[in-house]
């Protein structure tokens, strides 16, 4: 092992000290925190990611980061030097005066948009979204490789290799084939009511129903915790550490279920990740795509598929034994699956959640290139949510206001939502190829399915990057049209169109 290398781990060791206070304090702040902490709380966890920062950005690190990399490491040595310094490079190139600007500029944004939102005034939030447009792309400049567009270096800042010339033909496949299916589904198909779902739950019974399917899918609560909040997500602390919360609807017996079984794919992926990389910066998935293909392969192939619920919907059934009398296990399968089109993205059924998403990315290219004024965006976001959903808002707070991420300047987050399905696709025929998953669910044995995923994606956390993981574990490339496959035979089966 190098000198310089081992340097480098005790200024390592600092800031993964700093950062997981942050997201203790996050999660703390999110789940249990009195409302009056949450204005002294940020300002801590303020001060905890500028100290990280500035470690990470001192020349001292800079220089060992540099001598590490000359010295003879191991496969796993090498990706943390290499992580390092994409993160450094990536914070250097932007000069501190105009990141501050940009940190101050989205912190106050996001009160801008909330309160736009609940006014339903969009010409509110419009000045700031153009001011947060413009900042953004002169930061992004800094960080354009040669050969890309200003909206590829943003995309790339979420999903490494994955710009506009692998999303132009994926959004365009998808708008292909997906469009029309819907429009097949929601004439030829017929309707599914999910009434059955809207009776009162008692939340107690749906907490030990939870609390169940987290540990069912491979949630270990030796080293996880389950709470809640008003929206779920997942931190992962460390691997011994991660902690997922959902949230409970009386009348929405699915929600929570599939929130938990969600975040319990996130916490798995985090779970399994080898123990030689835990605490070092490459400890986490391999990017928000990969992590969220675990998350909606554990949800919507494995959690709404009928192998899984043979065994488990009699229990679910005797726990609710009034509210689910009349429904057979049959009936509850396609309740889960209902396709509806609707306004909201993250309330969105499984066959039109890629559409939302596909509206965002078609909206945030022209917004970066300049062609689409901001102050359009709500004309714009109505007609294409009529075009490709059938569906028009009647308010911007349901419309184009939805979404936190613009205020946050995340611009370029969205596709990796859709990446990270059409990479769970991927993945999913792959591993059917070597087992037999449905057999293994009908059993109530996860784990074959877990082991082939530790195998061949969780244990690597972030050594390997997306596009060689998904190479390594499928066999090829980057391929999209098994998401359209699996679209297109799932929605056909169950609404029988011909
Ligand atoms: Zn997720």
């Amino acid at each position: 092992m190098g000198k310089k290398y081992d340097e480098l781990m005790t200024y390592v060791e600092k800031m993964q000290a700093l950062g997981m206070a942050e997201g203790l304090f996050d999660w703390d702040l999110e789940t249990a925190a009195p409302p009056q902490a949450a204005a002294l709380t940020a300002g801590v966890m303020g001060s905890l990611s500028s100290q990280y920062f500035e470690i990470l950005t001192s020349p001292q690190v800079g220089g060992l980061i540099g001598q590490a990399a000359e010295e003879e490491l191991d496969e796993t040595q090498r990706a943390i030097v290499r992580e390092l310094a994409k993160e450094r490079d990536r914070l250097c190139r932007i000069p501190a005066q105009e990141y501050r600007e940009y940190a101050q500029l989205t912190a106050g944004a996001a009160q801008v948009w909330a309160r736009a939102k609940r006014d339903n005034d969009f010409a509110s939030f419009a000045p700031t979204l153009a001011h947060i447009v413009e900042m953004s792309k002169k930061i992004a400049a800094y960080n354009k490789k040669e050969g890309q567009s200003t909206y590829d270096a943003m995309l790339w800042q979420y999903e490494e290799g994955f710009g506009q010339a692998v999303l132009d033909p994926f959004f365009a496949l998808l708008r292909e084939h997906i469009v029309p299916l819907l429009q097949r589904v929601m004439t030829e198909g017929k309707p599914v009511s999910i009434a059955p779902l809207r009776q009162s739950f008692a939340v107690d019974k749906q907490r030990e129903f939870n609390r169940f399917l987290a540990e069912y899918v491979g949630f270990d609560f030796d080293r996880g915790v389950l709470a809640e909040s008003e929206h779920p997500f997942t931190i992962g602390l460390h691997n011994h550490d991660v902690r997922i919360t959902t949230h409970y609807y009386e009348n929405l017996l699915e929600s929570a279920m599939f929130s938990t079984i969600h975040e319990s794919g996130h916490a798995v992926y985090e779970m399994n990740v080898d123990d030689a990389l835990t605490l070092t910066p490459v400890a986490g998935g391999a990017s928000c795509g990969m992590h969220e293909s675990q998350s909606r392969l554990m949800e919507n192939m494995i959690g709404r598929s009928p192998a899984f619920w043979e065994p488990l919907y009699p229990r679910l059934r005797e726990l609710f034994a009034g509210e689910l009398a009349g429904v057979s296990g049959e009936d509850f399968v396609r309740m889960i699956n209902r396709v509806s089109p609707s306004l909201i993205r993250t309330e969105a059924d499984e066959l039109t959640y890629c559409l939302h998403v596909m509206i965002r990315y078609e909206i945030e290219k022209e917004m970066i290139d300049g062609s689409l004024d901001v102050r359009e965006l709500p004309r714009v976001w109505n007609d294409k949510y009529e075009e490709y959903l059938g569906v028009r808002p009647v308010s911007d707070a349901e419309g184009v206001l939805q979404d936190i991420h613009w205020a946050q300047g995340s611009i370029g987050y969205f596709p990796s939502y859709a990446l990270g399905n059409a990479f769970a696709a991927q993945i999913y025929r792959a591993m059917d190829r070597q087992i037999d998953i449905d057999g293994s669910l009908r059993r109530s044995d996860l784990a074959p399915v877990r082991a082939w995923l530790k195998e061949k994606i969780h244990r690597f956390g972030r050594v390997k990057p997306t596009a060689e993981l998904l190479r390594d574990a499928t066999g090829e490339d980057f391929n999209p049209q098994y998401y359209i496959d699996y679209l297109t035979e799932k929605f056909t089966g169950l609404y029988d169109l011909k």
